[in-house]
């Protein structure tokens, strides 16, 4: 329950894909972990070394360098943005001068009815003109300031038979009456602690301002924003940092833009991970074919969250693979591939469950429904190597406050510890070994 209310609190702190990251950064480098920056000429890493690099702040690799002579890399990746409405450019939108709302648009596929009619508020990055220079500072607007208020039934008689919402019309969020026109920004700029107008440029999002809760008849559920995936990157987080590794080098990656297909610079379809691997092993002065022995000596857990049974849905999920809240870790196939679980790469996750007593489950979806994607058959096409697809069951994916289990996260953080200090090696296509 501890771990729950740690990630619970995490969870509340991290409103945006940039909070998240920094907040990881800021405990890494309370354990302390050097920051690298891509932008350096050369990366001096010491055996017994601890680094983390971040890209746009919203992406984020850490890692630790036992020898010089190492075997592997040992990858979690998981991600940190989640579902939101984004502020548009000139966001403020005068209703016949009595309101002033604001113009958003979606960002990655949300259910939208859960959020009507619940405090929200805006948080995520500037970039501001400071001593002649463009410099990054996150916000956070931390009180309830907008909401999405729903049509009276009366007024839409349909709501309750599949109302269609259109992002336009219907999700646009009321500011203030006539007397806010003009005062977003500044509103912004006084929480950033930054002049309105050095600010040249925003990356903002709403958030839900609900605090997360635990609950059930025996505490068996807690609820807040953004479970998927933070769940899974605290999970590995906090595993990382609790792990020793003396052959491999263990990589807690969190990639930002999961949501909408991870084709930016910072996404899982970027260079980042490759190019934070080639640095280490160049920077420890091994050849290039040093680097691809390591890399086929590597393995990988993408860890996005997973569907539990739905209490009032049982027959969405699969007749024979049927994953529930506080059941402890789904191992998630397709047969497309969507998911990189193979029968290597489950019997390696398997084994590593096995060793530490943790439960593991089954996903596929339904031979009839497409179901979702997520990041490790996509970071798999720049650096190829075996790939379990994993994550804890959930209910109410991409809703602005989603449930989990208070059991599942403890299981993950076990079995992603013994996985962060092993290795997992090959001497031979179809041969290997964990130790
Ligand atoms: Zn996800």
């Amino acid at each position: 329950m501890e771990m729950t209310k740690k990630l619970i609190r995490f969870l509340e702190e991290s409103p945006t894909a940039f909070h998240a990251v920094v907040n990881m950064a800021n405990r890494l480098k309370e354990a302390g972990f050097e920051e690298l920056r891509e932008c350096e000429r050369a990366w001096n890493l010491k055996e017994g070394g601890k680094y983390y690099v971040t890209r746009n702040l919203s992406s984020i690799i850490a890692f630790t360098v036992p020898c010089r002579d190492f075997r592997g890399f040992q990858i979690m990746a998981s991600h940190s943005d989640s579902p939101s409405f984004k502020l548009k450019e000139n966001p403020e939108m005068n209703v016949e001068k009595h309101y002033v709302k604001l113009n958003v648009e979606k960002y990655g596929g949300m259910i939208c009815a859960p959020w009507f009619d619940r405090p929200l508020s805006v948080a995520g990055r500037l970039v501001v003109r400071e001593n002649g220079r463009l410099m990054t500072k996150l916000v956070n607007v931390d009180r309830d300031l907008v909401m999405i208020p729903n049509l009276a039934i009366h007024m839409n008689r349909q709501v309750n038979d599949g109302y269609a919402y259109n992002a336009q019309t219907d999700m646009l969020p009321l500011y203030g009456g006539e007397e806010a026109a003009g005062t977003l920004m500044d509103t912004v700029a006084e929480a950033a602690g930054v002049k309105k107008e050095d600010i040249l440029g925003h990356d903002l999002f709403l958030y839900n301002r609900m605090k997360g809760s635990i609950w059930g008849a025996k505490e068996e559920f807690f609820s807040c924003g953004r479970i998927d995936d933070l769940q899974c990157a605290f999970s590995s987080l906090e595993a990382f940092l609790a792990a020793e590794n003396t052959r491999s080098i263990p990589v807690h990656a969190v990639f930002d833009n999961e949501e909408v297909g991870s084709g930016t610079k910072q996404g899982a379809d970027s260079t980042f991970l490759t190019d934070v691997l080639e640095r280490i092993n160049t920077a420890l002065g091994r050849s290039r074919q040093e680097y691809l022995s390591a890399v086929a000596n590597s393995f990988m857990i993408s860890a996005d969250n997973a569907h539990g049974v739905h209490p009032n849905h049982a027959d969405k999920t699969d007749p024979t693979n049927r994953p529930y809240v506080n059941g402890g870790i789904v191992l998630k196939f397709n047969a497309n591939q969507k998911y990189t679980t193979d029968a290597v790469s489950a019997a390696v996750f398997k084994s590593i469950c096995e060793a530490e007593n943790v439960p593991v489950q089954t996903f596929a979806n339904r031979s009839d429904m497409a179901g979702g994607s997520t990041l490790g058959n996509i970071a798999n096409a720049h650096v190829s190597l075996n790939t379990a697809d994993i994550g804890l069951p959930q209910l109410s994916m991409h809703s602005p406050y989603e449930t989990a289990g208070t059991k599942d996260t403890e299981y993950l953080i076990r079995a992603a510890k013994h996985f962060f200090s092993s290795s997992v090696a090959t001497d031979a296509d179809g041969s290997f070994w964990i130790e």
